[in-house]
């Protein structure tokens, strides 16, 4: 008997793109196929509107949980399902499906749902449903059938020769396939909020560059770490390509010897965008990435933002700025940054903090302030010391030599 255990991917959103939509199933193809590299997998194909993964036949529940379980934070996948592929013989089927029952943890209630794509097979999907259910019945008799909103769902679909069945179905992330949306550079902090804006704009379908300015050599490099953690974290997704560290300790140290007190912490924001937005360049990305979200700090009010926004002609994505902090707080313990997110670093930004920061500074003053400032000069000291580290992100392109002019 030939049954093998399959991984059914489920991608809703992206059946709403029209003629967009192969080019979508394609990059969520090869993004799965790298993603999954180190598991048994035989084969991965697109079968009736879903992505089918192919176990080895030495694969076991365990692998085939622990790949479903690693899809489902793929962006693009709305769910997935496990079960098996088996011969269109209705004995076969019928034990097919008690097994595929048995595969999920726990549940009280459930019901058929049979499919027949082809009508080669003699027996159609209402006859099928009846069919399998009794044999459910008898195999589960403390379970109870319910025909609207069961626990479980037994899907019985008859394809292309053979039967897929499958019960076991866990929620996936949505989103789009990461390459889709083109690149965005993301500021990222060792703090909870930047990871959590870094994987909103990635689940739209984004490559994301990370840059992160660490205090170095003013502060130790321990945040440097730390971003790096939240990097692997994000890579498990196919989203995280590269970080790029900028160790801006001195020139902060510069600004907090010429800049009035209260002004500091916008003007290192704006020397932080700034050297973002030429990586930005380098890279061809077309975004910047921040976490910040409105009032929630000294800069993060409505007229720090206009004087940061000024400093860089690339459009900066907010995606937390209408959130509140708990709210991203379980996203971030969603993710699995937090807890790496809540380790202390010393910040470039606590670095020569001033005591009364200024929550409404003005444009002409800053930029008078900076022009005194050979701000050009060391922000191209900072891009030549630029340190890169590299995540595997099966969608990311490497610049062309022509974009980094
Ligand atoms: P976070 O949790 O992201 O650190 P925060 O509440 O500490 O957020 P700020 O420190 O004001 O807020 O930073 C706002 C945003 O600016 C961050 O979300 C991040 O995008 C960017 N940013 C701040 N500090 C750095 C840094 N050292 N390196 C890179 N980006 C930074
Ligand atoms: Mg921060």
């Amino acid at each position: 008997m030939s049954l093998q255990r399959v991984c059914l991917v489920h991608y809703h959103e992206i059946g709403l793109k029209g003629h967009n939509r192969s080019q979508f199933e394609k990059r969520l193809v090869s993004n799965i196929k790298a993603l999954l590299h180190a598991y048994p997998l035989e084969k991965i194909k697109r079968i009736s509107g879903r992505i089918c993964l192919f176990l080895d036949p030495e694969a076991t529940y365990e692998t085939a949980c622990e790949i479903a379980d690693h899809i489902a934070g793929v962006p693009g996948v709305a769910r997935v399902s496990s079960g098996y592929r088996c011969e269109q013989d209705i004995e076969i089927m019928k034990d097919t499906a008690v097994k595929a029952l048995h595969d999920v943890e726990s549940f009280e209630t459930f019901k058929v749902a049979a499919r027949r794509n082809h009508t080669d097979f003699p027996i159609d999907s209402m006859e099928l449903n009846q069919i399998v259910g009794a044999v459910l019945c008898r195999s589960f008799p403390e379970k109870k059938v319910k025909m609207k909103n069961p626990d479980v769902t037994v899907h019985v679909e008859v394809i292309e020769g053979h039967t897929y069945i499958y019960a076991r179905s866990i929620a996936g992330i949505g989103g789009l396939p990461v390459g889709t949306a083109g690149k965005a550079v993301c500021l990222m902090s060792s703090g909870i909020d930047s990871p959590v804006a870094c994987w909103k704009i990635a689940r739209r379908g984004a490559v994301c560059i990370g840059v992160h300015f660490s205090g170095r050599p003013e502060t130790v490099d321990t945040s440097e770490y730390l971003v790096d953690d939240i990097g692997h974290v994000l890579e498990k997704t196919g989203c995280f390509a590269k970080l790029y560290i900028a160790p801006i300790g001195s020139y902060q140290r510069m600004i907090a010897e010429m800049a009035p007190p209260p002004l500091r912490i916008v003007m290192y924001r704006r020397f932080m965008y700034q050297i973002a937005e030429k990586i930005a360049l380098l890279e061809g990305a077309k975004a910047l990435v921040t976490g910040e979200s409105l009032g929630q700090v000294a800069s993060q009010t409505m007229d720090n933002l206009l004087v940061t926004n000024a400093s860089v002609s690339l459009p900066i994505y907010r995606p937390l700025i209408g959130s509140d902090k708990i709210d991203i707080i379980n996203e971030a313990q969603a993710l699995g940054t937090f807890e790496i997110s809540s380790q202390d670093a010393p910040d470039c930004c606590t670095l020569y903090m001033p005591r009364n920061p200024e929550t409404h500074a003005k444009l002409e003053r800053v930029e008078a302030i900076e022009a005194e400032l050979p701000f050009d000069e060391w922000i191209q000291e900072v891009l030549d010391s630029l340190e890169v580290r590299r995540y595997a992100c099966p969608s990311y392109r490497e610049p062309k030599q022509s974009e980094k002019a």
